[in-house]
């Protein structure tokens, strides 16, 4: 990537005045030089934060006993292989006996789940994060109360999987949907059911919760709505929101497999130029545009480490 710094234009010799001047005006642009922002929002939330820190701190803590994560413990491979060289590592899937510490990681797992770890006899260090816990709980106020539980993210996620069982140890009338249209088969026992209670995934953006209230409203007598998107995910939204107003190019920084850095990503295409890469090393795919933006913003989802952010801001520079 040439540095605009260092371009000097030739002199022109037999031009006319015209070609002289469009030189000048184009060698000025390209002298222009590059400004890049970091969003204050940037990388770690204090849930992947609290995670992290607690998972070294335990094996520190206990060097002689076993420490497993079950899932990634975030999605980040850096930080995966960083943990397996201290000796924590990810179980795929749970083993009939075990010991030593398993940890709930901050996306939060069932009560069947927890359960069987317990039986397999492993000690539990339960990390999920207190927003997450907090969906759960709604849910399952929800579910006692008597409504019909729609909850609003994507169905396959870990975090919606554990926020469902929760739910369902109390009705079996949970549904999950991304959008108004996955409720529509669903719309004749919604109708019928009468009162509906939303919960919503915490990475979730706020315009796919109004619009599945928005169809809700439309079919049911009571619709009673519990905003569960997290501080951390609506203050980085709303950060970089405003970033890329002002901004010709926005850098989205994070694994392509995180829901918050994807929905990230997903929001800022629709305000500027915005691209989403998993480290440094991907920028070289989007050298034109790179090289053309005066105004760079650069943001990153919550389980996006420090260096790796540093490394891109370094290779923009
Ligand atoms: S994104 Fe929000 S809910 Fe998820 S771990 Fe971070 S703070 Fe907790």
């Amino acid at each position: 990537m040439p540095n605009v710094d260092n371009i000097t234009s030739k002199t022109p010799r037999l031009h006319d005045s015209t070609t002289l001047k469009n030189e000048q005006s184009s060698s000025q642009a390209k002298k222009k030089k590059k400004k890049i922002k970091l969003a204050k929002f940037a990388g770690f939330c204090y849930g992947v934060k609290r995670a992290v820190e607690t998972a070294k701190k335990l094996k520190c803590e206990n060097p002689d006993k076993s420490v497993f994560v079950l899932g990634e413990l975030i999605h980040n491979a850096h930080v995966i292989a960083e943990l397996e060289n201290l000796g924590i590592k990810t179980l795929t899937e749970i083993p009939e006996k075990g010991e030593g510490i398993c940890v709930i990681r901050s996306h939060g797992e069932s009560p069947q789940v927890i359960e069987k770890i317990k039986n397999a006899g492993f000690e539990i260090v339960d990390l999920t994060c207190p927003d997450v816990k907090k969906v759960q709980q709604k849910a399952v106020e929800l579910a006692k109360e008597g409504y019909f539980v729609v909850i609003v993210g994507k169905s396959e996620h870990p975090e919606v999987i554990a926020i469902k069982a929760n739910a369902q140890l109390y009705t079996n009338n949970v549904i999950v949907a991304a959008s108004p249209q996955q409720l529509k088969s669903s719309e004749s026992l919604i109708k019928a059911h009468k009162r509906v209670g939303v919960v919503v995934q915490t990475t979730q953006r706020i315009s796919t919760l109004n619009s599945v209230v928005e169809y809700l409203n439309s079919i049911a007598d009571e619709v009673k709505v519990e905003n569960t998107i997290c501080k951390s995910t609506s203050m980085r939204q709303a950060e970089a929101k405003e970033l890329a107003k002002e901004s010709d190019l926005v850098i989205v920084v994070g694994s392509k497999k995180s829901a918050n850095t994807t929905h990230l990503a997903e929001i800022l295409k629709d305000i500027t130029e915005t691209i989403h890469i998993e480290n440094a090393d991907e920028l070289e795919n989007y050298k034109d545009l790179i090289d053309k933006s005066i105004n760079i913003s650069v943001t990153a989802g919550a389980s996006t480490p420090q260096d790796v952010i540093e490394k891109v801001i370094e290779k923009l520079k």
